[in-house]
């Protein structure tokens, strides 16, 4: 019974530590973690890549100064909509240091997210250009740019506990991952909380949708808005409006 007791607590843990910590200070407990974050240096390997793409440049972008660090999360702390990327790429996020800031994924996912309500405006430039998520918060299940947007299985685990932390705050309704690794993410975090045994039976596709055990949070998945997927039309704006659609008459309902 004590064992049951002892699992059915550790299930529910990551759902739970972080209410008490933001004392009902979502937005100051999202502050102190971002800064916790931008300061971390736990994967050597993309230490160096950040910080070498930031020193180099694109040279369309040589006016900039690059961020060069890692990334966190951004968007309205009471969201009940969880999107989970993949990795800040090189030249967006890495540079402009707001997640999918700054390169054509995020011109893509913010203009759907504005066509759907969940953001206040379509563009994306820079961490200055005014825009707000409403109901919504993004974040990357790695925090740093890593090369060839390949991080390591090594790195997601090392950048785990921030993504958990985001959760366990926020407590959203419905995780939106976008692209499998960002699935397969979410999944290995209920994985390594006991709420499902194994992610093998939950396939990830365009537009699924999973019900989880335990009260997790719904988990919806599209196709990664990167640059091949859209120039290849393998996702449209239409498939992503359907999505988000969708999630939106999901989020009102009861
Ligand atoms: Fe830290 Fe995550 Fe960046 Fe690794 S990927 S250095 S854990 S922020």
């Amino acid at each position: 019974m004590l064992h049951a007791k002892r699992e059915e607590h550790h299930r529910h843990v990551y759902l739970r530590d972080a209410t008490a910590d933001a004392n009902g200070d979502p937005e100051g407990f999202l502050r102190i973690l971002a800064d916790e974050i931008i300061d971390c240096r736990k994967c050597p390997r993309l230490v160096d890549y950040r910080e070498k793409v930031a020193k180099e440049r694109r040279r369309a972008f040589r006016d900039w100064t690059y961020w060069g660090r890692p990334v966190a999360g951004f968007g309205d702390p009471n969201a009940k909509l969880f999107i989970l990327g993949l990795a800040p790429a090189a030249h967006g996020a890495n540079r402009t240091g707001r997640v999918f800031t700054g390169d054509r994924s995020g011109d893509f996912l913010y203009a759907a997210l504005h066509k759907t309500g969940f953001a206040n405006q379509p563009a994306s430039l820079n961490r200055d250009d005014g825009l707000q998520l409403r109901n919504a918060y993004i974040a990357a299940a790695v925090r740093c740019a890593p090369p060839a947007n390949k991080p390591f299985p090594s790195e997601l685990l090392n950048c785990r506990s921030y993504l958990e932390q985001e959760l366990s705050l926020l407590k959203p309704k419905i995780v939106l991952a976008l692209g499998k690794i960002a699935w397969d993410a979410y999944l290995e975090i209920l994985k390594s909380h006991g709420v499902i045994e194994s992610r093998a039976k939950f396939v990830f596709a365009h537009g699924a949708e999973l019900e989880l055990p335990d009260d997790s949070p719904m988990l919806v998945g599209v196709y990664h808005p990167s640059q091949q997927n859209t120039q290849t039309g393998r996702v449209t704006a239409v498939m992503y409006a359907k999505v988000l659609q969708r999630i939106r008459k999901l989020l009102a309902s009861p």
